[in-house]
Parts: C-alpha cells; structure tokens; sequence
C-alpha cells in the first residue's frame, strides 16, 4: 500500500460549503491522505438544503436538510473522513450570511484539531458558485489570523476543460445529451482557475472518488454524468486532483505536497 503510514499523526482539514464538494473537489487526495494514516476532518458549511432534487422520492416526507446530512456522512465513510462538522448556514447566501460566526467555527476549529494543512476553493470557487467564493474567503482570513503560526493552506484547483470531457464520455456511454451538471455549463469549471503548483495522483483511490460522489443521491441522479462514466474512464478523468499552495505568512513546512507532483509552468 502505497503511503502507508506516511501521514500517521498528521491531521487535514477540508473545508467546503455544501455536502458532494469534497467528493467532486478532492474525493481522491482525502481518502488517500486517510490510507495514508491522516486524520482528515471535513467542515461543511451548509447542508445544501437549497439546491436541485435528483428525485424527490429520496427525501419523501423528510427534509432535504437531513437527507444530505446523512449523505455526507455516507461519503465521508467512504473517504476515510475521521470528523465531520457539519453546519447549518444558509445554503445559496453563504458568502453574506452569518460571516463572523464561520469565521470564528473554522478559526475554533484550526484551534481544536490543529491541522498540518487546510484544503478549500480557490478564489474562483470552481466556477464562481458565489457559495464557494464565500467559504474560500472565510477560511483564507481564518487561516490568515494565525499570522505565521498558520498551518499551509492548499486550495482545490480543477483543470479546464475536464468537465466537458466527464460529459462527453458519459454521453459516449448513452447519456443523453439533455442531461446537465445541475444546469451549469461544464466549460465554467476551471474556466478561471489559476494555475496548480502541484498535482496528486489519486488513480488508485478514483472507484472509492466515485463512489463517495455517488453516494450524494439526491444530487446525483440517474442522468448525472457521475452515474454514468465507467470506472476507466474516471481513472483517466478524475484521478488526478490538481491543487495551488496559497501564499501565506506561514512558516510550516509542506504536508500535502509530499503526495504530489510539482507541476513546472511553462
Ligand atoms: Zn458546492
């Protein structure tokens, strides 16, 4: 087993805004720096009470609220996700709503489990999902107020055009074409994202990558490209996970990197 051990002692902690972002953003590096001995630690900001249904069948006569949180917990098992905190800001006005109580829950949090690296969005959020924005702005000034005490902060980077080929090659399996990511255009993944300094090579870790994806039922459906791409195909697809160090007073030595290559832009 590759890794074994090499993290034991070590703690990450992954901060997203809604229940399937730390699946689709790093599924791969989170399971594998927990087989690599991590205690990985997950804070999701909302329950993701306000996005798309897949099929209301799921949620019956229960609220969308819990059925994600059980969602989320499903995943995190299946990424080897030691703690999940999971928080109850507005899904949809995370980047205005209750700003200084996340802040003070992720800087507790760094207090609490004091991570050797926090992963987040970038500043483009993936695809300017404003939600995502507002997580990535939170945890950078969390993150920042430890001043050169601050543990490393990595940011999730997606690679351009790789959305568009997760559909393509779903519709090649005999999705159709009507299908969508939750209505947003594939090409606005990464479209602005700056580029990575390194990238992990989850290949090994891509069947447990879908399946915690999967296991976000109510937002992948059927119709989801996620349902749809076969397990070779998402290990050529997915099973690279690019991330940026961002640049920070802190004076802590690289973690994460060490399962990474350094990616030399030309
Ligand atoms: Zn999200």
């Amino acid at each position: 087993m590759p890794d074994a051990t090499e993290f034991s002692g070590r703690t990450i902690l992954a901060v997203f805004a809604h229940p399937d972002d730390e699946s689709i953003a790093c599924g791969g590096t989170l399971a594998r720096l927990a087989d690599a001995g991590a205690t990985v630690v997950l804070l999701c900001a909302s329950h993701g009470e306000c996005g798309s249904v897949s099929d209301r069948a799921l949620v019956g006569d229960g609220d969308l609220a819990s059925v994600r949180s059980r969602e989320l917990h499903e995943a995190a098992g299946i990424l080897g996700v030691a703690e999940v905190l999971l928080f109850h800001h507005p899904d949809g006005d995370l980047r205005w709503a209750d700003v200084p109580q996340l802040h003070a829950e992720i800087v507790s949090t760094i207090e609490r489990v004091r991570p050797d690296g926090v992963i987040t969005f970038a500043e483009d959020g993936l695809y300017w999902h404003l939600d995502h924005i507002g997580v990535h702005e939170r945890t950078y000034t969390a993150v920042l107020s430890f001043g050169a005490d601050a543990p490393p902060l990595y940011y999730v980077t997606m690679p351009k055009g790789i959305m568009r080929d997760v559909v393509d090659a779903a519709i090649s399996n005999g999705l159709s074409k009507d299908s969508s990511l939750w209505g947003i255009e594939p090409d606005a993944f990464g479209d602005h994202a700056k580029p990575p300094t390194f990238v992990i090579d989850v290949r090994p870790w891509v069947s447990r990558k879908l399946a915690a994806i999967r296991s976000h039922r109510t937002q992948i459906g059927p119709n989801s490209p996620f349902r749809q791409i076969a397990d070779t195909q998402a290990r050529e697809l997915l099973g690279f996970e690019p991330f940026r160090r961002a640049p920070t007073e802190s004076r802590w030595h690289s973690v994460i990197e060490a399962l990474g290559e350094r990616v030399v832009s030309s």
